[in-house]
């Protein structure tokens, strides 16, 4: 009996998955071949068919196990490997090189990525001019476009952005799950706080000298995409800079601490994002009810966002970026996501339902294009 009803439940559970996937599964084919799709060589096809099956599939078992972060860190891996692949690769054709030369420069041929927008504010409002040497349409990773999706993600999903909109956070992400316990169990908390140091002085540096200093000094993902080219003492210490922080803040401390580093104590578009989650419509709720204060969930949240005051206190603090690691750990269902206005507690499955739909969506789309060019790119080997 228990066999049948167990069965049947499962039955119930796979048809409602699919239904769940299937809105997914018809707006992603659209978006991904525009209703025809590409087979015109066999690379072409198989890059599309596998990333159309893979952004399916996970978004199925995200509904059908209940589980979010495992299935949203693969996407976000993937998409924040695929997009440095896809920047190399483009400046490889384009320039013949990974760095950028004056000439780039003044010709304004720099791709422009979201963590250039806290430096550009105060320029733009003052002297009317976008002070990154990049092109405002067309083009390549254009300023508006990026603006335009970074400002629309960060309404809807707050700090969200960083776990389900941000292409570079997979890299830390990726390398905070290589070990299964971590080398540093504790470090001072008070960095969290650093990212508004930086954002200060990027914002106000920026403003003085009319250069997106952060992109010039100290991103560590030019690791990873691209850089000035090494040519006087100056470049070369922009090169270390970058290389150390990469190394440092992406690689070896996210693997010791298992925490995402470079996200939690760096990035001043972090800090914004933060500051965001306070207007828009998607939160984490503790269901206080329901939390018996074992706070598995304090110890597995990857960016220094939950305190074991926080779940006393019932509250998630502004540095959440909704990744869903602590629901997944939580033993009692007590954590989850919540729409605000709606008391914890209270439509626990349609708040994940909507706010899954919603970011996972939104990253669906935005690393296909990165996604489909690096299969596409590997599988040329091959054909
Ligand atoms: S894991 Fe769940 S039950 Fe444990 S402290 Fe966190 S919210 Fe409460
Ligand atoms: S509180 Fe939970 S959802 Fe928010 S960042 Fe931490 S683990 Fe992720």
């Amino acid at each position: 009996m228990d066999n049948i009803l167990k069965t049947t439940g499962m039955k119930k559970s796979l048809g409602k998955s699919l239904l769940y996937t299937l809105p997914m599964f018809l707006i992603t084919f659209m978006f991904l071949t525009g209703g025809k799709p590409n087979f015109s060589d066999t690379a072409s096809g198989i890059a599309l068919l596998t990333v159309f099956i893979l952004v399916n599939v996970l978004f199925f078992f995200m509904h059908f196990t209940g589980k979010t972060d495992k299935y949203r860190a693969v996407l976000f891996i993937v998409f924040a490997l695929s997009l440095s692949y896809t920047l190399i690769n483009n400046m490889l054709e384009v320039r013949k090189a990974m760095y950028f030369s004056q000439a780039d420069i003044l010709e304004c041929k720099i791709p422009f990525c979201h963590l250039v927008i806290p430096m550009m504010i105060l320029p733009a409002a003052f002297t009317k001019s976008i002070i990154f040497p990049g092109s405002i349409i067309g083009g390549f990773a254009n300023i508006s476009s990026m603006v335009v999706l970074w400002l629309v993600a960060t309404l809807v999903l707050g700090r969200g952005f960083c776990s389900w909109g941000c292409f570079y956070g997979g890299w830390d992400d990726g390398f905070s799950r290589i070990r299964k316990r971590p080398v540093i169990k504790k470090i001072n908390e008070l960095w969290k706080w650093m990212p508004y140091a930086v954002l200060i002085m990027v914002i106000l540096s920026a403003a003085l000298t009319l250069m997106p200093t952060y992109c010039s000094w100290i991103c560590p993902f030019k690791a990873v995409t691209e850089f000035e080219q090494v040519t006087s003492v100056e470049s070369a210490t922009k090169a270390g800079i970058f290389l150390s922080l990469f190394g440092g803040l992406v690689i070896v401390l996210p693997v010791m601490t298992k925490k995402r580093t470079q996200c939690s104590f760096l990035c001043p578009l972090g800090a914004i994002n933060s500051l965001s989650n306070k207007i828009t419509p998607f939160t984490v709720k503790i269901d206080k009810s329901a939390c018996n204060e074992c706070f598995k969930c304090v110890g597995v949240c990857p960016l220094y966002a939950l305190s074991k005051e926080d779940i006393r206190s019932g509250k998630v603090s502004i540095f959440c970026s909704k990744c869903g690691k602590c629901m997944d750990a939580c033993p009692q269902n007590a954590i989850h996501y919540g729409i605000k206005g709606v008391p914890s507690g209270t439509l626990k499955n349609f708040s994940r339902n909507l706010f899954l739909f919603v970011s996972y969506l939104f990253m669906a789309v935005f690393s296909a294009g990165s996604i489909i060019n690096t299969f596409h790119g590997l599988l040329k080997f091959i054909f």
